[in-house]
């Protein structure tokens, strides 16, 4: 009871709001070897993104001539020379296995590099943030500009970059829907505005969420949506690489003053650049942390300070804990010499399961059946009786042709027992299957009654410009 008191008594005498929204991270621009790498990724992630739907293949007559489509309404994918049918499914089941596979490979080597540098967010938030830049200067011009009062240079600054913001994130939403579509007759029926309900509703979804998530939300989503942030520390081990400051060299850390010798204290100058170009807003000198996305700009404005200063650089470096732990001398003499290994026993497990994956997804695909026939049996009757005493039996056949050429068959029953087929609507037994087409049949069997109520039958498709045959298993039932 005096426990409830006391808490009901702190809670009224809490004044202030039970929730604080976090400050806004207005990240400083730095440059180094991680900034041009990021740029690499976000220059070379964009082109990516935006090209391929406009990349051409010629598949013939009759097919999209898009190198990358999703065709929803036909019910297939096109990935270069691969068309995926809803078929060969495995394929894209080895293809999400590969990625979350090795996002958890180079996880293990080389930390949250996939956050830091390639992830959607990342790029968008980047981009966004360089506009930003670009119009109301770097981050001491923008809290000044943020805390000024409202001016025409304050208006006209902020409209231009939302402006912008949202002109970049309409042709990031139009670009996602050209994947799904001819790229160019799809931009044509939006301008033109015929575009169907489904595709406004993505666009303007998409275009609405960029705008969201990479303009206001930023940081937030590493922090407190993404999934992949809360779990990636159980796929690191000492060995994968993290950004690390090394507090065996920088403390104790003070401020320089006018005194540059090192010599009795920590090579840390408490100047605060490694936490004010962090995209995250975080201080990497109170150890690894889950809002680290490891996109190693800390070093690079650490490495600057340390330069200035005459002292060597990698204050803050990208290394694993076990190489770390070495040079602050935490691990014993004798174990010294092992460097990060990348024959680890995780290592190995992810790289076999990558190439299991990869062999037997290549394997699947190179082996694919280019035609399928599927027999459904009628249950409802299982048979019928005619008048001349024989038994007949209804089945569906589907006839899937994935080649390029059209195909021509002649059907027939193969096996122990053999009734005589009749496709109905036919006065013979021929199956024309254009190409990439597929066709639905009713074919009828009929025989003299066999001994067993239900006699296994092989249905046979046996083409007539080669050699390629098919066959299916099904039954002739007498009785039910
Ligand atoms: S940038 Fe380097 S020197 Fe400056 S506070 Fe960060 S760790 Fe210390
Ligand atoms: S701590 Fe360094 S590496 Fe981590 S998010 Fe911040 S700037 Fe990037």
């Amino acid at each position: 009871m005096p426990d409830t008191i006391n808490t009901a008594t702190s809670l009224s005498q809490n004044k202030g709001p039970l929730y604080a929204s976090p400050p806004k991270i207005q990240a400083k621009s730095v440059k180094g070897f991680y900034r041009r790498l990021k740029n690499s990724f976000l220059w070379g992630g964009l082109a990516l993104y935006h090209l391929t739907p406009l990349l051409r293949w010629d598949r013939g007559e009759g097919k999209t001539d898009q190198a990358v489509q999703f065709d929803i309404s036909a019910q297939r994918i096109y990935l270069f020379a691969i068309e995926v049918w809803p078929q060969d499914i495995y394929i894209l089941t080895g293809i999400m296995i590969f990625a979350a596979i090795g996002l958890f490979f180079s996880a293990a080597l080389w930390g949250r590099a996939w956050c830091g540098f390639t992830c959607f967010q990342t790029l968008w938030t980047d981009l966004f943030v360089k506009v930003e830049a670009l119009i109301e200067g770097d981050r001491n011009a923008r809290l000044r500009l943020g805390k000024a009062p409202l001016s025409f240079e304050k208006v006209f600054k902020c409209t231009l970059k939302h402006s912008i913001w949202l002109v970049i994130s309409a042709f990031f939403s139009l670009s996602f829907l050209w994947y799904f579509g001819d790229a160019f007759q799809t931009t044509q029926d939006i301008l033109n505005g015929n575009i169907s309900g489904w595709s406004l509703v993505t666009f303007l979804t998409l275009l609405i969420m960029t705008y969201l998530m990479a303009g206001f939300a930023r940081e937030q989503v590493c922090l407190y949506m993404c999934p992949y942030g809360r779990f990636q520390g159980v796929m690191l081990d000492e060995h994968s690489k993290v950004i690390t400051y090394e507090d065996w060299r920088g403390e104790t850390r003070q401020k320089p003053g006018k005194n540059r010798d090192f010599s009795n204290r920590g090579h840390c100058v408490d100047c605060t650049m490694c936490v004010q170009v962090c995209p995250t807003g975080i201080d990497i000198r109170e150890g690894n942390q889950m809002g680290c996305i490891g996109c190693g700009l800390c070093i690079d404005a650490c490495d600057t300070v340390m330069e200035k200063f005459g002292l060597p650089k990698k204050l803050i470096s990208y290394d694993s804990q076990h190489n770390i732990n070495q040079r602050a001398g935490k691990i014993p003499v004798s174990l010294t010499k092992s460097k990060t290994s990348l024959l680890r026993p995780r290592n190995l497990v992810y790289l076999t399961i990558l190439l299991t994956t990869v062999s037997l997804t290549i394997f699947g695909f190179s082996s694919r059946e280019m035609t399928k026939i599927t027999v459904l049996k009628d249950r409802v009757p299982f048979f019928v009786t005619l008048s001349n005493g024989q038994i007949q039996n209804a089945y569906t056949i589907r006839v899937l042709n994935k080649s390029d050429q059209d195909k021509q068959f002649g059907l027939s029953a193969s096996g122990e027992y053999v009734p005589e087929l009749k496709i109905l609507g036919q006065t013979d037994n021929t199956i024309k299957v254009a190409a990439g087409q597929v066709v639905t049949l009713r074919v009828f069997a009929k025989g003299s009654a066999p001994q067993t109520a239900a006699q296994p039958v092989t249905f046979e498709l046996r083409g007539q410009q080669n050699s390629e045959t098919i066959t299916v298993k099904t039954v002739f039932h007498t009785g039910s």
